[in-house]
């Protein structure tokens, strides 16, 4: 996209009107989640949230791939990086998140373990190449997004004979979260989500179609939207119109960069190497078929089957809220260690560990 049309986005005089807009057509209060942790730091870093009308309710959802990923995922991790003749290979925003005792990769790699941070799955398969001698396992966490591209690698993997690189994979799939959080959601209580932005990157995956049960089903409006500052003014716009009107719509309002069908080949490719099973998100539980396994044909790249993982439940870290965070039942700023004993540089929770977890969002852009 040329930055002049980039440009338009941050145009003051259009997000001007269109908040004006906004404010016109509202009809009384408008709980929304964003679902995607970039829609929670681009809300925060363009300074929409302190402008926004009153009545608009802003919630973070379970959508930022590291804070979802459950303690007992973070303790297997760790349990592969003590074995000998394993090197964990990973996305770097990983290497902080805590499992059930508190322990992180990062602290696993100072103590000895072999532990490499990647830029990409296809680094990891390359540093397999580099250590016939070891095994490699990529740890495989994030959506839609990211499971094409470890999809892709492993069929890269087989067809260049590296015998030697695994995926632990954990990723997670978004519309059976969103299911899951709206049937155990009280909007008549006051509380609750009236409306969603649905995520960008995510939905150019899978494309519109699975979040219609969220319009039909649940009565919630939806949209898909961008990150630029009228990207978001205008998703907000149009979650106004269908309340003021009484009807909830589905609408993708990023189609500079979302086909409403999605992108078919990276589905394909995702469909042959993994297959849906259920899985255990951080705060929201065990949800059915909201994960990715392995499928049979690429059982010799499964990291799970060869070190026989199995993941066995654990309560929450002591004291932190991220699961109540994670759910938009809870502001950042209310969990009690918020600021005090859970800051970017000593997180005791992931959603103050990532770059997209709204408790580092709120902590950065310092919000009330
Ligand atoms: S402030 Fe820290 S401890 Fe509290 S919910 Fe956020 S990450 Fe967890």
């Amino acid at each position: 996209m040329s930055l002049e049309i980039l440009d338009q986005f941050h145009d003051p005089a259009l997000c001007k009107n269109v908040l004006a807009r906004l404010n016109d057509t509202l009809t009384g209060p408008l709980r929304f989640m964003e679902v995607c942790g970039t829609h929670t730091v681009a809300i925060f870093r363009s300074g929409l949230r302190s402008i926004l009308p009153k009545e608009i309710v802003h919630l973070s959802g379970p959508g930022c791939p590291v804070c979802v990923t459950h303690e007992s995922e973070v303790n297997a991790f760790l349990d592969l990086a003590g074995k000998p003749g394993v090197i964990i290979a990973t996305f770097g925003d990983l290497m902080r998140v805590p499992g059930s005792h508190g322990r992180t990769l990062k602290a696993a790699q100072a103590d000895g373990a072999r532990v490499k941070v990647v830029y990409s799955p296809p680094d990891a398969i390359k540093l397999a190449a580099e250590n016939p001698d070891s095994i490699v396992v990529f740890l495989g966490v994030g959506f839609e997004t990211t499971a094409p591209g470890v999809a892709a690698s492993i069929i890269m993997a087989k067809r260049q004979g590296v015998t030697n690189f695994r995926v632990l994979p954990f990723h997670k799939l978004v519309p059976p979260a969103l299911m899951a959080l709206l049937s155990d959601d009280d909007r008549e209580s006051g509380g609750g989500i009236d409306a969603f932005i649905m995520p960008g990157h995510v939905t150019a995956i899978i494309g519109i179609e699975p979040y219609r049960p969220v319009v039909e089903r649940f009565g919630r409006a939806s949209v898909v939207a961008g990150f630029e500052p009228l990207d978001i003014l205008q998703a907000l716009l149009f979650l106004a119109e269908c309340q003021r009107d009484k009807t909830p719509r589905l609408a993708n309002l990023y189609r500079r960069v979302v086909r409403d069908e999605g992108n078919a080949k990276a589905r394909a490719v995702m469909a042959e190497v993994f297959t849906t099973a259920d899985a255990l998100w951080r705060g929201l539980g065990r949800i059915p078929d909201s994960g990715l396994e392995i499928a049979d044909a690429y059982a010799a790249f499964d990291a799970k089957r060869e070190f026989d993982i199995e993941i066995k439940e654990c309560p929450p870290l002591p004291g932190c809220k991220c699961g109540e965070v994670l759910k938009g039942k809870l502001p950042p700023n209310r969990c009690p260690l918020f600021g005090k004993a859970c800051t970017p540089a000593k997180p005791v929770g992931p959603c103050m560990v990532s770059t997209e977890g709204s408790c580092a969002a709120y902590y950065k852009y310092q919000v009330d």
